[in-house]
């Protein structure tokens, strides 16, 4: 089978190797299209903080797939069936696991994609449990952004918008844009975007944005005060883990309001802001690390209810062959890029 390594920061490369076979607890899948973004990035240019990535690996923690092969234990999954696999790859028996955080599993960081084979290879192997299996008429490309969108839900599960909240989503990415669309479900009486590109405000608007900004023309901080009469925003989103947003994230929200951060920034990234905030606001902070189990079947619960736009924010479609322009435009950053697919 055909797959990419990436062997060192900046380098990979595409290679012919066997195909695995499954243990008795394992699926073999055969990836048909991976989402690639800014942990992928992060594992290509080296900056995953030490011990949640190794080298040589096959990137890919987002992707979607048909089963090939099943072992001699798997029940209840047959070859032919569309999946999305959970990325993180849990013990089940810690203490974590057992409060349903999968994500912050306490025996070894494993994850697909990082520590482990990912989807950017023609056949992956995975863990049965890992597995969701997706109705014969999904499409696949979109079940490739149910990843991201259980991150997502991670990051709603614990900020718990109430109705007629004003929610900041900071951050322009795809992540962002799935922020607002699931803010939009718990009726908030705004949802505030930012960013430069006219053509992604008027996306965000289609998602359920009501107040879209671009800088320079206005200020978020400014939005914020006004919309809220200068109490600031019940809970904000930052998607993007630049110190800069994290700290304007933190003043932009109301005294006792919520922040949820759900980017990273990179090895070697510090924060600036004053110590007694959080006390004196009486903030609500969560950081969200990946998807937890109760997250990601809340995110197929929203898929499967037809609660969520995913096609629009494929903006770039790869064959497997032009992996590297894939990584190129994740590392160049390019501002007509949203989200960027590899087709197998
Ligand atoms: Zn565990």
């Amino acid at each position: 089978m055909r797959s990419v390594r990436i062997t060192e920061p900046g380098q990979a490369e595409l290679l012919e190797e066997e195909r695995p076979q499954p243990g008795t607890d394992e699926v073999l899948v055969q990836a048909r299209v991976v989402a690639l973004n800014n942990s992928d990035l992060a594992l290509y240019e080296g900056k995953r903080p030490d011990g949640f990535y190794r080298y040589p690996v096959i990137p890919g923690h987002a992707w979607s797939g048909v089963v090939a092969e099943v072992g001699a234990h798997v029940q209840d999954i047959e070859p032919g069936q569309k999946v999305v696999a959970e990325s993180i790859v849990y013990c089940g028996k810690c203490r974590n696991c057992r409060m349903g955080l999968t994500n912050l599993c306490e025996a070894e960081y494993a994850e697909l994609g990082f520590t482990r084979s990912g989807g950017l290879a023609e056949y992956v192997l995975v863990p049965a449990r890992l597995l969701h299996v997706m109705p014969a008429e999904a499409n696949l490309e979109e079940l490739a952004l149910l990843g991201s969108t259980a991150n997502v839900a991670e990051a709603f599960l614990r900020a718990q918008p109430r109705p007629g909240d004003v929610i900041v989503v900071m951050g322009s990415d795809a992540t962002s844009l799935l922020a607002v669309q699931i803010a939009r479900l718990y009726s908030p009486a705004e949802i505030v975007f930012m960013a430069f590109r006219e053509e992604r405000l008027r996306l965000a608007r289609e998602m359920g944005a009501t107040r879209t900004i671009r800088p320079g023309r206005q200020e978020l901080g400014e939005v914020v005060t006004e919309l809220t009469h200068g109490c600031g925003a019940d809970v904000v989103f930052e998607g993007s883990g630049h110190p800069q947003a994290v700290a304007e994230a933190l003043q932009m929200v109301r005294r006792a309001g919520t922040v949820v951060l759900e980017g990273t920034a990179g090895t070697g990234s510090f924060l600036n802001v004053e110590a007694d905030l959080f006390a004196m606001h009486h903030l609500s902070v969560y950081g969200i690390f990946e998807a937890s189990i109760a997250a990601w079947t809340y995110a197929l619960q929203l898929y499967q209810s037809a609660q969520l736009s995913l096609p629009p924010l494929i903006s770039h479609r790869f064959p497997l062959d032009d992996y590297q322009s894939a990584l190129d435009l994740l590392l160049y950053q390019q501002p007509q890029a949203l989200q960027a697919i590899v087709t197998l």
